[in-house]
């Protein structure tokens, strides 16, 4: 992910909690801002404790970052999402789904946790700030959790600005796809509100530079990426969608060459595998398919035996992982596919093979429609 390794620092929940590599960037950046800038700036601190808090500081802003990740997974998680893990990158932190929320209701509880957890953390800092105050306690311990109280704030805010791809955007695209009925629509203007929201830190950043220095270019950084995410997140979302409209009768491959169950190994590789165009037969017997016969299923049985065993004797004969309906999505189908074995499925129609759908079937449409690199 984001073109740098990750690191998985453990589970939570269940869930894997990783750290990329990029992340290390943003970290260094927080501590030595705490470090070297506001601590001895607001408390006059020597270098040796301004370091030490600032380091112990940073440290409860990624645990901060990893409930705002957690309370979004674990939200979805009740609502039937898988998570597949939660990283730390550049710009904070991801849950990554395994798929989209059902329905509008679920996709804004979801949206909503990350940024309620936050605020929620903004709350406890600023109660435990403010008693540690009233007591009469050393900046010390009240130094960070003021920080603390005020980042979750900021981290709250910023991820409620409306724009897609951002939790403020999924909230509104909740709202447009609860009014419109419309998923797409609703991804395409909340995703444009995205755009609109990062172009317009990226020139707020531009000013900033020019009339207050280089720490604006931070800002305008963030911008960019959100820009840049709000567009590709919608061209996802559009190229789902074409692929949930394309049905597996629209790519298979109709009437197939199929092979006789009781042909033998030797006769398939000659008249078949090495003359063919195909590593995949169906296999049928008394008019029936019963299974399909791959290169490397008949490469499983040793070469001396291959007169006598038969077609049917090598072939994946579970017809439940093989037989796939015709106006089944082919977006669905290329996750069975994606496993090395079967390799290719069959529609079947009264026990007779109509078609055979492949891997390359599937990608070859979607590279005409221009997804995938
Ligand atoms: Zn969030």
């Amino acid at each position: 992910m984001f073109g740098m390794p990750s690191l998985r620092i453990g589970k939570i929940l269940g869930i894997p909690v990783e750290v990329n590599a990029s992340w290390l960037a943003i970290f260094v950046l927080v501590a030595a801002s705490l470090s070297f800038d506001y601590f001895p700036g607001q408390f006059g601190w020597s270098a040796g404790l301004s370091l030490l808090v600032g380091v112990f500081t940073a440290l409860l802003f990624f645990l901060s970052v990893v409930a705002h990740e957690m309370s979004h997974s674990v939200v979805a998680r009740a609502g039937g999402i898988r998570i597949n893990r939660v990283t730390l990158f550049l710009f904070g932190g991801v849950a990554e789904m395994a798929e989209e929320p059902h329905g509008p209701g679920k996709e804004f509880l979801m949206a909503v946790a990350g940024p309620g957890m936050s605020l929620v953390l903004a709350a406890a800092f600023f109660l435990t700030y403010t008693a540690a105050r009233a007591v009469g306690a050393s900046a010390v311990l009240w130094g960070p959790t003021q920080y603390l109280a005020m980042i979750n704030l900021a981290v709250a805010v910023f991820n409620l600005l409306p724009g897609f791809p951002l939790d403020g955007g999924r909230v509104l695209r909740a709202i447009l796809w609860k009014a419109t009925g419309d998923l797409l629509k609703a991804t395409l203007w909340a995703s444009r509100v995205g755009q609109l929201i990062g172009y317009g830190m990226v020139a707020t950043s531009v000013f900033g530079v020019l009339s207050y220095g280089a720490s604006f270019i931070w800002f305008g950084l963030v911008g960019w990426f959100l820009a840049v995410l709000a567009d590709t997140s919608y061209r996802q979302q559009l190229a789902k969608a074409r692929m949930g409209a394309v049905r597996v009768g629209d790519i298979m491959t109709p009437s197939p060459v199929v092979v006789p169950g009781d042909l033998s190994l030797e006769e398939l590789a000659h008249g078949y595998f090495l003359g063919g165009l195909h590593s995949r037969y169906p296999v049928v017997s008394d008019g029936r398919v019963v299974g399909l016969i791959s290169l490397a299923g008949a490469k499983a049985v040793p070469r001396e035996l291959w007169s006598q065993r038969t077609a049917e004797d090598a072939a994946e004969k579970n017809l439940q992982l093989l037989i796939v309906g015709a106006d089944e999505s082919a977006d669905s189908v290329l996750e069975r596919l994606v496993a090395d074995e079967p390799g290719a499925l069959l529609v079947v129609s009264e026990g007779r093979v109509s078609g055979i759908v492949t891997r390359s079937d599937v990608l070859a449409r979607l590279r005409s429609d221009g997804q995938f690199g």
